[in-house]
């Protein structure tokens, strides 16, 4: 198969399993070899065989995953990067000077939120809280000039809010800002934000990407080529690059997306089927959900509601603890979309560094990363659980 039938028109898990990398033409190797190597002989000074210098700036283990990555979000250009959040801090070097403003969601990831109000803040770079829901709240918050980034997570952690990318890539552009969408809980096969506007999209490829809990990984993916060769500039720059064998493990992760998502959807199904109209959960948060408020946006731009699904527990905060730790399938942990179930408190464990400010969580809150056991394994486990 030609790389342009590789990239170009074939279907997502055909891109999943074969973007990025042609078969080593010395010596035949289907899957990329791991290049642990930090530098490259140059034949006479400058002579490059095949662009590459040192691994900072480019590895081919690496140029593959970045490859896939690009042709699953069907952009022009991606770049992996060491964690989520090293991929998010080289995107703000990349597009914002001291005196700058963001707009952020009100529930964004708290290491997002963190980022912007203890480390981008102190170097002048100011940001806004909005309920990314309200668009009409999102356009009242950009400062035409200074904003450069509206920043979208959809759905969000871990209240599942839903943003219509689309309405919000028509607001962003109008005030000269870029659209970011934070792509971690729908993953490229659910959500495709290049496709309905967006300018930029990040995952943490830790979750849904690399969907084993054996990697931690972030990137940025473009389609813009200007953009692009600022990313790559800062990504050089900055240097927060990952190394070749958690580029391996990443891209590795990336072949099995399509299938793996398809079961997560199914088991979450499941599970939201269950806790609803369960006498211990008041409520139960899935976009999937009809009554859920973003529901008709969901319906539209992604193709299933993904694993993720939050509840209430009636007895409010001592309940919900209480909750997370009689599981035992559900695996009590933060993290998010490997192929095991994790049970979490928010306010207690991932957004514990939110309290007190805007983007504090319910403390009744438990959120589910469902996973691709057997379904009725995982019901049996909630049920005990949530039981007396
Ligand atoms: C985990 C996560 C991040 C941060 O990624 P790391 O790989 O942990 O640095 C960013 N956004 C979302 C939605 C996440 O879940």
């Amino acid at each position: 198969m030609s790389e342009q039938q590789h990239t170009g028109k074939a279907g997502f898990e055909t891109r999943a399993i074969h973007a990025g990398y042609e078969p080593d033409p010395t010596t035949g190797a289907v899957i990329p070899p791991i290049y642990a190597t930090s530098t490259y002989l140059q034949d006479g000074v400058g002579g490059l065989r095949g662009g590459y210098e040192y691994s900072r700036s480019a590895n081919p283990t690496r140029t593959a995953l970045e490859g896939a990555l690009a042709a699953l979000e069907d952009g022009e250009r991606g770049f992996a990067f060491a964690s989520g959040l090293a991929a998010e801090d080289t995107l703000v070097r990349s597009t914002c000077l001291p005196g700058d403003h963001v707009v952020l969601p009100t529930d964004a990831y708290g290491g997002t939120f963190r980022l912007f109000d203890k480390v981008e803040k102190p170097w002048g770079i100011e940001h806004t809280p909005v309920a990314i829901a309200d668009i009409d709240a999102v356009r009242a918050a950009v400062r035409p000039g200074s904003t450069k980034l509206v920043w979208l997570e959809t759905p969000t952690n871990p209240l599942l809010g839903i943003g219509d990318i689309e309405a919000l890539a028509a607001v962003a552009h109008d005030a000269g800002a870029l659209l970011v969408v934070d792509n971690t809980f729908a993953s490229s096969y659910l959500q495709q934000p290049l496709v309905l506007g967006a300018d930029v999209v990040v995952h943490s490829t830790t979750k849904y990407a690399g969907g084993h809990s054996d990697v931690v990984g972030g990137a940025l993916v473009v389609r813009d080529l200007d953009l692009a060769e600022r990313i790559a500039f800062h990504q050089n720059a900055i240097g927060a690059v990952p190394g070749p064998f958690d580029c391996f493990l990443t891209h590795r992760g990336l072949k099995t997306l399509a299938v793996r998502m398809e079961r997560h959807c199914d088991n979450a199904e499941r599970v939201v089927d269950f806790l609803t109209g369960h006498p211990a959960v008041a409520e139960v948060i899935y976009p999937g959900l009809p009554e859920h408020p973003g529901h008709a946006v969901a319906a539209r731009q992604m193709r299933r509601f993904g694993g993720m699904v939050s509840f209430r527990v009636a007895g409010g905060e001592s309940a919900a603890l209480a909750v997370c730790e009689r599981t035992s399938v559900f695996t009590l942990g933060e993290s998010l979309g490997g192929v095991e179930s994790l049970i979490e408190h928010p306010g207690r464990m991932t957004h514990a560094s939110v309290a007190g400010t805007s983007n504090e969580v319910p403390a009744d809150l438990v959120r589910l990363s469902v996973g691709i056991e057997t379904a009725d394994d995982l019901v049996a486990d909630l049920d005990r659980a949530l039981g007396d």
